[in-house]
């Protein structure tokens, strides 16, 4: 499998390629020249396979360079470090099913696919003779489970910066008490915006990003999305066999379009099994305005109870865009540019009815937020996180009749729990492994929010 820039600018690359460069290098992002539709033939062989065997599977129709040998070891690894047996179970609450996708480490769904992304850089790197050293910044929720994918890992370092004293204790222990030689915590004196900005002041610097190797592990990566596949496609498996539907339905809180893109991408792998999907937002509804007015227009970013969704640019949107302008390279690159310079794209009806058909959508607010925590609690005594509350209120709202809805659960509570205090009274109990973080060593450098001192520190420590 060949993959191509949304803009048009590269020539093909293979996957290996399109792993490393991350953001292709015309300032595209990189898609696969063909998305295969699945036979019913090869569904029937998919069924009674395990999570890692359909991964594998999955994985190795869009990676034809690495060895399948190979590729079923990385799965293999990637998903022991988690604590289910089934890595996303689904449990069926009331009118939905909810596919818990925060088993790994750090007990939120990013962990999916940063576990697998961790260990291809590595496999990849010892294969070159290359070094990294990753550089990013968090408000407090990704951090640590970009953090989690690479700790340990030969040939990579990474340097994450957050903001010093204001992330939850919880945050700050699931960072700081990672202590693997080639982890690096930088607590700046200043904002999560402040740290933004430092890293990309970095990035900019091209001598010294060459000098190096400096990487990214933001959510454009392909494998990111690619790992993220594969769960759609096992829910749909396991729910149209359980409930003996012929498709089901998928509600998905939505940041940065990139859960919900890999939910396309299953879709237009199984489009017989997969009907609907539910684009939730909270307040920032940029891509729910998009999907029901044609209107993806920037906003203002309002901070709500579920911060991983609070952002008003979706860094993968530019994929859909790219399918939904017919696979117009030149037309997508003029889209971007003039989105760039006026912070808005009007679409006509044509384009809106296209949309309408890939996506239905909900923007859910603060109030209704915690009201379905609530009323989720009361009705099944299971306690939803605020990003899951999101997508199950818009997926409740959605649903028909005959297909069951299955609502991605994206974080555990007990990583949010003073949302879930809010809204039920009491914090939701710790799962042991933040339980345990309290008693155990941690490693943090606090510094000055400053471009020239991280700068330092980096040079200092890289590979
Ligand atoms: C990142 C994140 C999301 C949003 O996912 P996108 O791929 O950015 O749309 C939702 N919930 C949680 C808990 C997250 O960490």
């Amino acid at each position: 499998m060949q993959y191509i820039s949304t803009r048009g600018g590269i020539a093909p690359v293979s996957f290996k390629q399109a792993v490393m460069m991350g953001l292709a290098t015309d300032g595209g992002l990189l898609l696969p020249t063909a998305i295969p539709e699945i036979s019913a033939e090869t569904l029937g062989q998919w069924r009674g396979l395990s999570y890692p065997e359909l991964a594998t599977a999955v994985l190795s129709l869009f990676i034809d360079d690495i060895p399948p040998a190979d590729l079923r070891e990385l799965v293999e690894k990637s998903y022991r470090t988690f604590n289910h047996r089934e890595i996303t179970p689904l449990v069926k609450q009331g009118d939905c099913f909810i596919m818990e996708l925060f088993h790994g480490p750090t007990l939120a769904f990013k962990d999916v696919a940063l576990q697998f992304l961790g260990n291809v850089f590595e496999y990849l790197l010892k294969e070159s003779g290359g070094k990294m050293n990753i550089l990013g910044a968090t408000s407090g929720d990704t951090g640590s489970a970009a953090i989690y994918g690479v700790r340990g890992k030969e040939r990579i370092n990474i340097f994450i910066l957050h903001p010093h004293k204001r992330v939850s204790p919880i945050q700050e222990l699931q960072m700081t008490t990672v202590t693997d030689a080639n982890v690096f915590n930088l607590a700046i004196r200043g904002t999560f915006d402040d740290g933004q900005s430092i890293v990309k002041a970095i990035f900019n610097d091209l001598a010294f990003k060459e000098k190096h190797q400096l990487g990214a592990v933001n959510s454009i990566n392909w494998a990111r999305i690619v790992a993220q596949v594969v769960y759609y496609i096992y829910a749909a498996l396991r729910v149209t066999k359980s409930e003996g539907a012929e498709q089901v339905d998928f509600s998905v809180p939505t940041g940065n379009f990139g859960d919900i893109f890999a939910g396309y991408v299953a879709r237009r792998m199984l489009p017989k099994q997969i009907r609907n999907l539910i684009l939730a937002t909270n307040e920032n509804n940029l891509l729910t305005r998009f999907i029901l007015n044609g209107d993806y227009s920037l906003g203002p970013v309002a901070q709500t109870s579920s911060p991983s969704m609070d952002i008003q640019v979706a860094s993968n949107f530019e994929r859909y865009l790219y399918y939904l302008n017919g696979e117009d390279a030149g037309r997508t690159r003029k889209d971007m540019d003039s989105f760039g310079a006026s912070g808005s794209l009007q679409f006509d009806e044509l384009a809106q009815e296209r949309v309408r058909a890939d996506f239905a959508s909900r923007s859910v607010n603060e109030a209704e937020t915690i009201a379905t925590i609530r009323d989720f609690y009361q009705k099944h005594g299971y306690v939803l996180d605020p990003h899951t509350a999101v997508g199950v209120k818009a997926g409740l709202a959605g649903r028909e009749a005959g297909v069951p809805m299955i609502c991605l659960a994206t974080a555990h509570p007990a990583k949010f729990g003073a949302a879930v205090q809010s809204a039920i009274g009491h914090e939701p109990e710790l799962p042991e492994s933040l339980a345990a973080l309290a008693d155990k060593e941690s490693r943090c450098e606090v510094m000055a929010a400053e471009v020239a001192a991280v700068k330092a520190y980096v040079e200092r420590h890289a590979l």
